[in-house]
């Protein structure tokens, strides 16, 4: 854990010093609390972004609010979508991630600009996510410092260091999304089998929409 622990500071460490429009993404899941607190220690003060889809746990909300007040000193973005899909998740679940989750996240992407984003996630995270390097070219050029943590692994450090995390981890919502569409997982199954449960998928878009460059 250690050796992960060095590798992901120094990658924090240099993202924060080589891009002062660095950005942060955040579903906050385990691994996105984590990052937040990893860049925290190393000075990081700028945004952290969360996209409100509307369909969030009561308890992801006030999680949010709790984290707001431990890292006063970064500034939360909330985003939404301005015309919402209203309860698109029954008629159609990919357009309803589209509408209320991907696109707020990219009309911040295009306003703001940042030449980098920092991002949670691991290779275990998701079958898609295997492959996964600690860098991605790309608008925005992602980060990717915990790609080497497992789920569980994260969970462990931040019991370990008073790390907050999601009241939901303790039911087994190992990967955090929208209530209806996220489930609780059973010991040793895939943290993002709960995911889209009965959608056919374990991406809602956001790492898999194409952007300028390879993506
Ligand atoms: S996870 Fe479900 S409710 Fe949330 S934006 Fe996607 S389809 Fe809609």
């Amino acid at each position: 854990m250690l050796e992960l622990l060095v590798e992901s500071s120094e990658l924090i460490a240099q993202a924060v010093a080589s891009h002062s429009d660095l950005a942060v993404t955040t579903g906050l899941n385990v691994a996105g609390t984590v990052l937040i607190d990893l860049a925290s220690k190393e000075g990081f003060t700028g945004d952290v972004v969360f996209v409100d889809t509307r369909y969030h746990f009561p308890e992801t909300i006030s999680f949010y609010k709790d984290l707001k007040a431990r890292y006063g000193e970064i500034n939360f973005v909330t985003l939404s979508a301005k015309t919402p899909f209203e309860d698109g998740f029954l008629e159609d679940p990919t357009r309803c991630c589209e509408i209320n989750k991907v696109e707020p996240l990219f009309a911040y992407f295009e306003e703001k600009a940042p030449s980098a984003i920092l991002n949670g996630r691991t290779r275990d995270s998701a079958k898609t996510r295997t492959n996964l390097s600690p860098f991605e070219e790309g608008t925005p050029f992602k980060i990717n410092p915990l790609y080497k943590w497992t789920t569980r692994g994260l969970i462990e450090f931040a019991r370990e260091n008073e790390i907050p995390i999601h009241p939901l981890v303790d039911e087994g919502y190992l990967s955090m999304g929208c209530w209806p569409c996220t489930r609780a997982v059973a010991d040793g199954e895939d943290p993002r089998s709960g995911r889209f449960v009965g959608q056919g998928r374990v991406e809602c878009g956001i790492w898999t929409r194409k952007t300028e460059g390879k993506n």
